[in-house]
Order: structure tokens, then sequence, then C-alpha cells
């Protein structure tokens, strides 16, 4: 798989606040590749150094093999860095024609191509103020699309949405994926990533802490759920069973982490009933994306 986007050593301050520390990783071409990382963590420092809004003090990236960037290179990158400034008395077709003539980004041909593509072709004569939040963030996308660039860089693309509006990017981003584009997204929104993304970087005060495809990310352990009756004893009990225990107050049932290949199913149970407690629930699974992110970022 080729590469769209490599990241060799990035650093950057502002100051003496260290927002980037030797960051590097590769964005494989047809991923939708998540950048994770709790509040103040570098994301959009690192989106604003690729798309040369912001100057790194060291190191390089390479879009398309290419180092930096250049006029010919940026048309095959549309971003979405900020909530672009549309005009509420106007139709999404006349909005997207003023964002034409600004960026010079594709012709006014492309613009119902666009509208198509982010699912607002039967709407495209309603003014943008009837529009719902995620029809509007599907606009700001949309404008991202003029000039039907191959990557597009989206800096939280779900923020301030509902759950609605929330489900609507997320179709709309794998919609996209199929349709040949390569999306780079950076998001705190977990469960939403978990969803989208096939591959991500997990950032934490600047330095990457985990890259790789999702699968990668969520499967380098072993992870064991359990449930028992009296679910007070077993949250306490299950100390005993591991190092690491996640404990969901709200669905009653406790995760215990293993290396991978370590986890023995039969033992556990055993050693449960052992010790006074049945077990009603015992079960490997594939650790939620979320887990795995406050366990690396110990949040
Ligand atoms: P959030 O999720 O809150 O948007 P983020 O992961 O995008 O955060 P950045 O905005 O890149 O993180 O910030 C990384 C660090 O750099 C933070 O400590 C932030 O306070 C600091 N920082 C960002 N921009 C500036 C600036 N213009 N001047 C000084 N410090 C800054």
């Amino acid at each position: 798989m080729s590469i769209v986007l490599s990241i060799k050593n990035l650093s950057k301050s502002y100051g003496y606040v260290r927002a980037l520390n030797y960051v590097s990783f590769d964005v494989p071409q047809g991923s939708v590749f998540g950048i994770l990382g709790p509040n103040g963590s570098g994301k959009t420092t690192l989106l604003g150094v690729v798309m040369d809004v912001l100057r790194a003090n060291k190191g390089n990236f390479y879009w398309f093999g290419q180092p930096g960037t250049s006029p010919e290179l940026r048309k095959k990158i549309g971003s979405l860095l900020e909530t672009p400034n549309f005009y509420s008395y106007l139709s999404g077709t006349d909005n997207l024609k003023i964002t034409q003539a600004i960026s010079g980004r594709g012709t006014k041909k492309d613009i119902d191509d666009v509208l198509k593509k982010v699912n607002l072709y039967d709407r495209r004569w309603s003014t943008f103020k009837s529009f719902s939040l995620g029809m509007k963030q599907r606009l700001a996308i949309g404008a991202a699309l003029l000039g039907d660039p191959k990557v597009l860089v989206l800096d939280e693309p779900t923020n301030g949405l509902d759950p609605v509006g929330i489900a609507e990017i997320r179709n709309l981003i794998v919609e996209l994926r199929e349709k040949g584009h390569t999306i780079i997204m950076a998001s705190h929104l977990l469960d939403e990533v978990e969803k989208v993304c096939t591959h991500a970087a997990i950032l934490k005060t600047g330095d990457i802490i985990s890259t790789g495809s999702v699968e990668e990310i969520m499967m380098e352990e072993d992870i064991v759920e359990i449930g028992a009756a009296d679910f007070s004893a077993l949250a306490e009990f299950a100390k005993r069973l591991s190092k690491t225990v996640l404990v969901d107050e709200k669905a009653r049932t406790v995760q215990l982490v293993f290396a991978k290949g370590t986890a023995k199913l039969d033992e556990i149970n055993r050693f449960c009933f052992d010790n006074g407690i049945v077990l009603s629930l015992l079960t490997m699974r594939k650790k939620k994306l979320e887990a795995r992110f406050f366990e690396l970022t110990n949040n």
C-alpha cells in the first residue's frame, strides 16, 4: 500500500510549551486515519504543520513522497481546519460558488458533484440557515472537496454535533473513503473513531504513544470480560486476577487485561469459584479503543 503522508521526527514548540516531540508515522493511501489525543496533546498543531499553516522547529513531512508542500501539491489535499464562514441567507450552491471563487479550487461545474458527494444535492437551493448542524458540517466538508482532492484533512469534524449529526458525518466519511479519498482526521470522540477509522496515531502531550491499524492498537493484549451477581465483591476480587483492571460501573462488568496470549479462561473461572465468586459472564473480547486510549494516556 502506498503512503500518502509520511511524518518524520516533527517537533514544534510554542516558547517553552512543547506541542510536538519527534512525532513520526505514515498514513497509508485509502485509509481513514484518526489522530487521537486528549485536549492539548498536539493534534491541531500537527495538522497545522502538515497543512503549511504552522512551521515545525524540527523534522520533515512528505506528501506523496515529496518534502513540504507546493501549490500543485495542495490541490491534491482538501482541508477543514476551521469552520468556514458561510452566508446564512444564501443556498448551499451559492455558498459553494463563493468558496470556489475565493479558493480557486475546482470549477463551478464541480459544485453539483460535490453536493452529490456530501448528500446535499436535493437541498442545494435551501438556505444555509435552514440546514441542520449535520448538513452545515457536510457543506463545510463539501467546500474542502472542491477540486476533487485525493486527501481530506479534517480537524474534529464532528465537534458540536448531536448524535444524528455525528452519524451523518460518520457515514459521509465512510462513503468518501469508498469513493477513493484518504481521510486524515483529528478527533477525541473515540467511539466514533473506532467506527470509521482504519488506522490511528495516539498523541499524549506531543509524544506518539501508539500508531498503526486500529485493530493493531486495540489487540495488543488479551482482554477478559467478567461479570457476577455480586458486582462489588467481583470488582474488589478482580485485583487478584490481573494487574490491570478496568471496572465498568454502568455495565456492571470488569475487564481484565493480560499480555497477548496469556489469558486462561478456565483458570480464571476456577480461581473465582474457589474464592466464592460465581461468574455469570466470562468472555475474551476485543478491547474498545476507548479503554486502550485511557490506558495509554493514563487518563
Ligand atoms: P484540543 O483537543 O484542545 O484542540 P490539541 O490536541 O489540538 O488540543 P494543540 O491545540 O495542538 O492540541 O495544542 C498543543 C499544545 O500547544 C497545548 O499545550 C497548547 O496549549 C499549546 N499551544 C497551541 N497553540 C498555541 C499557541 N498559539 N501559543 C502557545 N501555545 C499553544
